[in-house]
């Protein structure tokens, strides 16, 4: 009798990842992609950059297009959900009634996008910004002289606000919290983002709290506390997202801020991993559980997955980072930038490096801001220092005359 199939529900970039792995790493049994998107697997970063300033097209950012995918003999069931898991029976139910065996399954059910609360829905110009479908969508709406409100400044708030202005779109970002991306970048990161951000026109207005929309089907003016009302063509919202954790649970698998996986990305039910935005891990057995949601992270775990999915039983270790390209800018972080002011910062022409030492004076985590992509090399090296975890002198860190590279090989 052959064996049941290896089954990845969702088809994003780690479910991808991981299908395109397994098919790499030599395995020929039966394996199916299930997602209920109806494109085969792609990348999101260029949702909230090329894709709106017409610069990127799916075929140019899809992991594997439909043709790939049925050469290497995945079967990709699309615009199909995943409904419910037995773990008990190694089962999983499709929306239309299906029901599937499995030998070993890959939960990669990734995150949506978190609802306005308290406002009413169906909004015909109000948009949310997770798929490709959604992008373009947004991307119709976006024209010179649309006036957008950008309620969220966070990465999808910022990158948008940088696109839409590159369209001619006039833009006010409405940001609940006292500072841009608050939760996830340095101050000093936030004050620069702040300033190019109204450099480039946007109106940016921190604290800013949505008292109501104001229309009838289309929103035509945003009403906040404060009284001052903002009249606009467009409404786009970015305030975080949320790990789809639905399925797992109903299953009794364990749940913590995503679906809790062990060192191996193991969830707490037999021959079930996780990958992705949804995965609660820990980088070190003492560590505290986190959730990554970056494309390093889903390409990673995509693919270590896979492996232990083929039984290697390897402990998922990565160096955690991300990048976000905004205007003419780039931002780039590797490790942990920790809560504190940082132990040391570089001057660099047009921007500038961070470094976050721990008490034994070693890497954890760096942060660069810059024109383009100028930043990437010296970060590269940051991650390279962090992996080689050796004492560093601040004072070297923060001299723009001493290469990273020499600290490295000292
Ligand atoms: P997803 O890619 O979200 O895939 C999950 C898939 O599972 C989805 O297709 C979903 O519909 C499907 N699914 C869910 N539940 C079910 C079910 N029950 N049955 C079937 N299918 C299901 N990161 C960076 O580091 N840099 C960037 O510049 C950057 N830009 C981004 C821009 C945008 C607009 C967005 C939205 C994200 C961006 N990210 C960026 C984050 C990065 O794209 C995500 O971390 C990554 O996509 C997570 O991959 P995933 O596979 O875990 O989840
Ligand atoms: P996010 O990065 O979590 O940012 C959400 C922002 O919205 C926060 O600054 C938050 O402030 C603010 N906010 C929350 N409620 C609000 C409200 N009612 N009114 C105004 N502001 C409010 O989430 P996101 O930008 O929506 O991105 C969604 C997902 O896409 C995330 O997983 C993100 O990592 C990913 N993404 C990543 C990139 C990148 O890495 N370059 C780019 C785009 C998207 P508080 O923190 O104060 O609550």
């Amino acid at each position: 009798m052959n064996a049941a199939p290896l089954i990845i529900v969702g088809a994003g970039h780690a479910g991808g990842r991981a299908a395109l792995t397994l098919r790499e790493q030599g395995y020929d049994g039966e394996l199916l992609l299930i997602g209920d998107e109806a494109h085969a697997p792609y990348e999101r970063p260029p949702l909230s950059k090329g894709v709106l300033q017409g610069t990127a097209e799916l075929g140019g950012y899809s992991l594997s297009g439909a043709a790939e995918l049925a050469r290497l003999g995945i079967e990709h069931v699309a615009g199909q959900g995943v409904q419910h898991l037995d773990v008990g029976t190694r089962q999983v139910q499709l929306n239309d009634g299906r029901r599937l065996l499995y030998s070993g399954l890959l939960l990669a059910t990734g995150g949506s996008a978190r609802r306005l609360p308290g406002m009413a829905t169906g909004w015909t110009n109000v948009r949310y910004l997770r798929t490709h479908d959604e992008a373009l969508a947004l991307r119709a709406s976006l024209r010179g002289g649309v006036r957008l409100v950008v309620v969220g400044g966070g990465f999808i708030g910022l990158e948008v606000a940088a696109s839409a202005r590159a369209l001619g779109c006039a833009v006010t970002l409405l940001e609940a919290g006292p500072r841009l991306a608050g939760r996830v970048l340095p101050a000093e990161v936030s004050m620069a983002l702040l300033t190019l951000h109204r450099e480039q026109g946007v109106d940016v207005r921190l604290n800013a709290r949505i008292e109501a929309f104001e229309g009838a089907r289309e929103v035509t003016c945003v009403r906040l506390d404060d009284g001052s009302r903002i009249p606009c063509d467009s409404v786009v919202v970015g305030i975080g997202m949320q790990p789809n954790v639905g399925l797992a649970q109903a299953a009794g698998l364990a749940i913590g801020q995503g679906i809790r996986v062990d060192a191996c990305l193991r969830a707490s039910a037999p021959d079930v991993f996780v990958a992705g935005d949804v995965c609660e891990f820990r980088l070190h057995p003492e560590g505290p559980y986190q959730r990554q949601e970056t494309w390093r992270n889903a390409e990673a775990q995509g693919r270590h997955a896979a492996l232990n999915l083929l039984g290697a039983g390897l402990p998922f270790q990565q160096v955690p980072g991300f990048w976000s390209d905004q205007y003419d800018h780039g931002l780039q972080t590797v490790g942990q930038l920790g809560d504190g002011p940082a132990s040391a910062r570089r001057a660099l022409a047009g921007g500038f490096l961070l470094f976050y030492l721990d008490n034994q004076q070693r890497l954890q985590g760096a942060c660069g801001w810059g024109v383009g992509n100028s930043v990437a090399k010296d970060i590269k090296l940051c991650e390279r220092l962090i992996t080689a975890g050796q004492p560093l002198a601040a004072s070297q860190l923060a001299d723009p005359g001493v290469a990273l590279k020499t600290l490295l090989r000292n």
